[in-house]
């Protein structure tokens, strides 16, 4: 099969975007899968690492590691100077106005509990109503429903349109004066939906409520401006921006912030303690209680800058093309349907074919190298929504290409071939 006409044509358009140099830094990417190369398809789930971010975890650890914020000695002095400029790389990435807003959690899952059991627990009361939608990761409805059952909250969730954009009327009506917080994704992680945020932020607001906005699936792909945006949380998770695991982040209004008692308790979030009482330690050590995850935090900064160093415009304009040309071949696959195609949406793609089971999808092409996921994606709530108990999802990063593509096409005609 031949599909080197269509891939050089396309890669033609890019001159200016070095995919081969962004290739050859992630060494993963020349990994042999059961003998075929690595096509790598599953960066909604976690995207793979450039050696730069391999390097400076090396190099954190080779050269300047300690505990932070205790000792008086150089590695101590050292290893404290650079996390706290990871701090600064991640403000400047979401355009925060003060790194005191920059919080590191485990995750965006420890970002979203975070809210939920400081906030909510302090601000919320019984007959308070939290709006999210369908489509939200599980890490954005389980933390609320249960702050629900403690707290007898009133849980509401917006229906996607059928053709899953996100719907600003029904989100409207669903809006009422009891609504405290607007917990929402930027980007779906299934759907690859670009939620409008700036309006669903000032919308929020104008009934009182505060907004989250879940950016684990936006952070990759979208430049973010949270002052822009004026939403009073964001949070994103390390791993899926080509960052380690281990380290997420929460953005917090400094405002909103101030008012928050702690998450949990123990060393660096305190100023003093007695037995009796502990005073809080100011923003944003207040909610980094105990050892942070140093070099996590060293090793995201490395991944910011690396997506700096590229910039996120070209990386998008490029994961564009790549999602167009993947949208076109796969319809023309006799018997796959994409669940989801709002305009302008993020490069994921999921979708069924007829007749065989994502399990099954997924376990054959990969076979022939190709990674990519099945399941709910700890989606539930929407795979109902769409009476399919679960997909095959393709998604994409900026080190994927056109030929790839044709390779995991042709991996599904095969597929299709066998249960025919
Ligand atoms: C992956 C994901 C999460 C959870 O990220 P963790 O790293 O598992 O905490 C939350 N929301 C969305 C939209 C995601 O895609």
């Amino acid at each position: 099969m031949d599909h080197d006409f269509a891939t050089e044509n396309l890669t033609d358009k890019f001159d200016s975007y070095n995919l081969a140099r962004i290739r050859e830094d992630f060494p993963i990417l020349s990994q042999m899968v059961h003998g075929k190369d690595l096509v790598y398809f599953d960066n909604a789930s976690s995207a793979q690492k450039p050696r730069q971010v391999i390097d400076r975890i090396t190099e954190a650890y080779t050269t300047g590691y300690s505990n932070v914020h205790r000792g008086l000695h150089f590695m101590s002095e050292k290893a404290t100077d650079d996390y706290e400029s990871a701090r600064e790389t991640v403000r400047a990435f979401l355009g925060a106005a003060s790194s005191t807003e920059i919080i590191f959690t485990r995750n965006a899952t420890e970002a979203i509990n975070l809210v939920a059991s400081s906030w909510g627990r302090t601000n919320l009361q019984a007959g308070d109503e939290i709006l999210i939608t369908y489509m939200e990761h599980h890490s954005n409805i389980v933390p609320w429903q249960m702050l629900r059952d403690e707290k007898g909250l009133v849980l509401k969730a917006l229906k996607p349109e059928k053709d899953g954009t996100f719907d600003l009327d029904s989100f409207k009506t669903l809006l009422t004066d009891r609504t405290k917080l607007v917990s929402v994704c930027h980007v779906s992680n299934v759907l690859g939906t670009v939620v409008p945020v700036f309006e669903v932020t000032k919308l929020a607001h104008d009934v009182g409520a505060l907004v989250l906005l879940d950016g684990s699936q936006a952070a990759p792909h979208i430049s973010i401006d949270v002052k822009n945006i004026s939403c009073d949380f964001y949070c994103f998770t390390g791993h899926k921006l080509y960052g380690p695991s281990g380290i997420g982040v929460l953005y917090g209004k400094e405002s909103v912030l101030e008012t928050m008692p702690p998450y949990q308790g123990g060393g660096n979030m305190i100023s003093s303690v007695s037995i009796e009482m502990s005073k809080w330690a100011d923003l944003p050590a207040k909610f980094e209680s105990g050892t942070p995850a140093i070099v996590q935090a060293i090793g995201l900064a490395a991944a910011i800058d690396y997506i700096n160093d590229i910039g996120l415009n070209s990386i998008a304009k490029y994961e564009r093309e790549l999602l167009n040309y993947a949208t076109q071949m796969l319809d023309l696959v006799e018997g796959l349907t994409i669940i989801g195609r709002p305009s302008g949406k993020a490069p994921i793609i999921a979708f069924v074919l007829n007749c065989v089971h994502p399990h099954d999808v997924a376990t054959i092409i990969d076979r022939q190298g190709v990674a990519v996921r099945a399941g709910n994606h700890c989606a539930q709530p929407l795979m109902n929504f769409y009476k399919v108990g679960s997909t095959t999802r393709a998604s994409f990063a900026m080190y994927n290409t056109f030929k790839e593509i044709d390779f995991f096409v042709d991996a599904l005609n095969l597929v299709r071939r066998m249960f025919a």
